[in-house]
This record gives structure tokens, C-alpha cells and sequence, in this order.
């Protein structure tokens, strides 16, 4: 059983610089136009499945905390009535 975690941004605290997109070695994050009041582009989980997860280059290199990395839910492993190894997440 293992906690399943994606990275989620505070919009209010991001001010675009692009460090994490450059950062991150999945190409996870992008920034998108026209989503901050202020600065107009903003950081975006654009491609949350490829996220490694354990890194969090992400979350280390933002100047302003703006993102973290959270759990989101947990993922079990179990066996079928086929024997077979079956993995849900919750
Ligand atoms: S490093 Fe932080 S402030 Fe910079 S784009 Fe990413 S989330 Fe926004
Ligand atoms: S935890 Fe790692 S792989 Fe996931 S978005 Fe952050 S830098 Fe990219």
C-alpha cells in the first residue's frame, strides 16, 4: 500500500519565474497564459501521471513555497479470486 502524491500549486504565491517547469525531469509542469490576475501566466500540473512523485525538485527550488508535492490518496495492492496481483487506487 503505497500513498499516491501530486504536486499542487498556490496560484496566489506563484509569480511565473518557470524554475520548477525547468527543474522538474518529467516535463510535468508547464506555464499556461491567462490564468493569474497579476502576472497572467502561471505554473500548471499540465501532465500529472508522469510525475515521479518522490523528487520534488519541484517543490525544493520554488522561491515563494508556492507548490508542494501532496498525497492525494493511497494505492493497494492485492491479489484476485485468479490469483493475479491487481493494483486500485483509493
Ligand atoms: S517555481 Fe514557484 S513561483 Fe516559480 S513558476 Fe514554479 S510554482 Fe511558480
Ligand atoms: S515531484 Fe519531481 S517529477 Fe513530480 S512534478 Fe515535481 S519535479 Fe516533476
Amino acid at each position: 500500500m503505497a500513498a499516491q502524491q501530486t504536486p499542487v500549486v498556490v496560484n496566489r504565491l506563484c509569480t511565473s519565474c518557470g524554475l520548477c517547469v525547468d527543474i522538474c525531469p518529467k516535463n510535468v509542469l508547464e506555464l499556461t497564459e491567462n490564468l493569474h490576475v497579476w502576472t497572467g501566466s502561471m505554473c500548471t500540473v499540465a501532465r500529472p501521471e508522469d510525475c515521479v512523485r518522490k523528487c520534488r525538485f519541484c517543490e525544493a527550488i520554488c522561491p515563494h513555497f508556492a507548490i508542494s508535492v501532496v498525497d492525494v490518496g493511497v494505492e493497494v495492492a492485492f491479489q484476485d479470486s485468479h490469483g493475479q496481483m491487481v493494483t486500485k487506487s483509493r
